[in-house]
């Protein structure tokens, strides 16, 4: 806590914590600015400037993604910030430390390429030029006070757990501000506004033809559409955009997009997918990127605007499997702190949208527990009734078991009600306590009916004063179904976890498992595991994975009665929606596999959906449905959804640094594993092919 270089790499960071509160007299600040040495006075906050004068701070600032865009580092700043680091503090002779950061370079990049090394090289040549000294003032000129770490509409435990949390203040909260029974309140993502995307997409109504894929693949649930009739939009403010509504279910009524910038990352992979291009420039899509900071305030008060306009009617006529109208309902889980462009969250989102409102969630440890369950936000969300998952995380290879429990209980719990209902019906009215019992809640008008009953059952037992009674009303809400979801990465569902994963799929219950495959243990650090394909290079593989990839679907499928599919939403968006319905649909267990493109690919993660098609399309990761169901009717159960290969395996994989390294480092083991890669591609095709086509 008493600190001789200080170094803030987010500006947002300055306007909001009192970074330099740990400082000591004399120390260096570094500041990653957008603003120059003539203007960053003027836009620090007045503690930051007053901390500056009274503790004779030598002050830097370094334009740290200018240089990231200059060198085509992108929004990797590391190298940068580090580069400034070493100049300035003195910590070994800056030419020294110069040289041991590109010696440092040459050992970390080395195997992934000359240019990666150049272009980092660069990075710290160009991090040297633009790193400036400001002239500090004698006094203080500033009125900007720093701004609160929450908004002052937050919820009263945001405002006194989660906001102290915020402002680096966690250990001083008294034990007694805690949940006693061990839940935490969800929904709390919303209140961080990070402000951490330096570009934001912008919405161009006139080009947008209204297909709601920006918004399916946007990681952070940031960008969303509404349709909304007119009058709603009494109020709006300045600028706010619409255009007439393309829904054959809801004529004469407008479509809106709106984007959080404050929660965007930037990571573009919206602008990526977007398929509408405006035909007089070719260049303007319905999505453009462009600086954050110039429209955040009037974008700030669209989007709460926009948050107040109705949410679809998800009980009406409109049939929720197809990707434009899915993402017209509310995702129930929002603003997670996973990486820019993650391939991941989108499928949990879109898990949430069409299920949030009645999922229990067993989350294996991984990434999606890191983004799912860190403090001090919850990303988990609920929608104005109050509804959204219920979600915990044991541990990393339990699970499948742990969902499993969710599912018993859930079972027991109805079945308690059930004898409790029965035993009162003439109480209760035995017309109501039949439709509890014996009620259709296969699509969501069904779920609704089931809970007006339930809140029916529970105003005519309110008052009553016998055990049963109000044992009864305790236990009313297990009538209404419940939609069981285990979520894990590869490493929990191939590895670590699958004994668990294979026992509880076995048991016949209806539960549904997502893998989000990335092939690499990625939050633990990069390790191979046994999804990771031959000749990828990991942890564990660094001379290439000399074994083929486990078929984790091949070996579910073999019990006959559980539904599998394999989706890649980059490649297919709408199998991928019709996979999400038809297994939670199935009265059984249900595995889905999500191809997931991931930052230990090495790639860039804009194109991350566009590396999920050269995937599928090189046969590398076919998708395909299993669905036991189809057998009654006298079908095949497997349906192989995707095309015979069309892109040669070494157009696909050598796109991704995990593959391309082999190359550089060991070019004859990279070219004996490609030709055995292709031919496992080779063989599995050829396998799906002949599964699909028997009777
Ligand atoms: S840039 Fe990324 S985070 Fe921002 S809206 Fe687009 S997809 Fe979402
Ligand atoms: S992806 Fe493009 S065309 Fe489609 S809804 Fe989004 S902005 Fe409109």
């Amino acid at each position: 806590n008493r600190a001789n270089f200080v170094a803030v790499h987010q500006f947002g960071f300055v306007e909001k914590y009192p970074v330099l509160d740990a400082a000591v007299e004399g120390a260096t600040f570094l500041l990653n600015s957008p603003f120059g040495p003539d203007e960053v006075w003027d836009k620090l906050p007045r503690l930051v400037q007053e901390t500056i004068i009274a503790k004779k701070l030598k002050f830097y600032v370094l334009d740290g993604y200018e240089v990231g865009r200059k060198t085509k580092m992108g929004v990797r700043i590391n190298t940068i910030m580090q580069t400034a680091f070493f100049a300035l503090s003195g910590v070994l002779p800056r030419d020294e430390a110069i040289a041991q950061i590109k010696k440092a370079i040459q050992k970390t990049y080395g195997k992934r390429g000359e240019a990666v090394v150049a272009q980092n090289f660069a990075a710290v040549d160009a991090a040297l030029e633009h790193l400036f000294e400001v002239k500090v003032p004698d006094r203080v000129t500033s009125t900007m006070e720093l701004e609160p770490p929450v908004s002052g509409n937050a919820p009263e435990f945001v405002q006194s757990v989660t906001a102290e949390m915020i402002a680096g203040r966690g250990d001083q909260i008294p034990v007694s501000k805690m949940p006693v029974d061990g839940t935490y309140p969800t929904a709390t993502t919303q209140w961080e506004k990070r402000n951490i995307a330096q570009d934001v997409p912008v919405w161009e109504p006139d080009v947008c033809i209204q297909c709601g894929k920006c918004v399916l693949v946007c990681p952070h649930a940031v960008i969303r559409s509404k349709v909304v009739p007119a009058e709603a939009l009494a109020g709006a403010p300045e600028g706010y955009k619409t255009l007439d509504a393309k829904f054959r279910e809801l004529p004469n009524q407008k479509y809106t997009l709106q984007i959080a910038v404050e929660d965007c990352t930037g990571c573009e992979l919206c602008v990526e997918v977007c398929p509408a291009k405006d035909k007089s420039n070719a260049s303007r899509k319905a999505l453009n990127m462009a600086p954050q900071r110039p429209i955040r305030e009037s974008e700030r008060e669209k989007w709460n605007f926009f948050l107040g306009l109705p949410e679809v009617d998800r009980t009406s006529e409109m049939k929720f499997n197809q990707v434009k109208n899915v993402q017209l309902l509310q995702p129930l889980f929002e603003f997670s702190g996973a990486c820019a462009g993650c391939g991941e969250t989108p499928y949990v989102k879109l898990l949430t949208q069409l299920f949030g409102d009645r999922a229990v969630i067993a989350n294996a440890t991984g990434c999606s527990s890191i983004y799912g369950g860190n403090l001090p936000t919850t990303p988990y969300a609920k929608n104005k009734d109050g509804r959204g998952p219920a979600w915990s995380n044991s541990l990393f290879e339990d699970a499948a078991e742990f969902g499993f429990g969710f599912r018993l209980t859930a079972i027991q719990q109805r079945a308690y009600a059930e004898s409790l209902l029965k035993q009162m019906q003439e109480t209760v009215g035995i017309d109501l306590a039949e439709q509890l019992l014996n009620a259709d809640q296969s699509d969501e008008t069904g779920i609704d009916a089931q809970r007006r009953r339930v809140e029916e059952l529970k105003s005519r037992l309110a008052g009553k004063s016998d055990p049963a009674a109000k044992a009864l009303s305790k236990m009313a809400d297990s009538l209404v179904h419940r939609s069981v979801w285990m979520i894990g990465g590869d490493g929990w569902a191939y590895d670590i976890g699958y004994g668990g994963l294979d026992h509880v799929l076995a048991t016949g219950l209806n539960v549904n498992v997502l893998v989000l495959d990335t092939e690499v243990y990625s939050n633990t650090g990069g390790q191979a595991s046994k999804s990771t394909a031959r000749g990828a290079v990991a942890k564990f593989a660094a001379g290439g994975k000399p074994r083929p990839k486990k078929d984790l679907g091949r070996m579910a499928m073999t019990y006959g009665s559980i539904y599998v599919a394999q989706v890649a939403m980059g490649a297919s968006d709408a199998q991928t929606v019709k996979a999400f319905l038809e297994a939670e649909a199935y009265e059984g267990p249900s595995l889905i596999i999500a191809y997931s493109h991931c930052i230990a690919h090495g790639i860039n993660m804009a194109k991350g959906m566009t590396q999920q098609k050269m995937a599928v399309d090189s046969g590398y990761w076919p998708l395909y449905r299993y669905n036991p169901a189809l057998v009654e009717q006298g079908k095949n159960p497997f349906q192989l959804d995707s095309k015979a290969p069309t892109l040669a395996l070494k157009d696909y994989i050598y796109t991704e640094t995990r593959y391309r390294m082999l190359t550089q480092s060991d070019p004859a083991a990279a070219a004996e594993l490609l030709t055995l890669a292709q031919e496992d591609v080779q063989s599995r095709w050829a396998l799906y092919e002949k599964m699909a086509a028997a009777v």
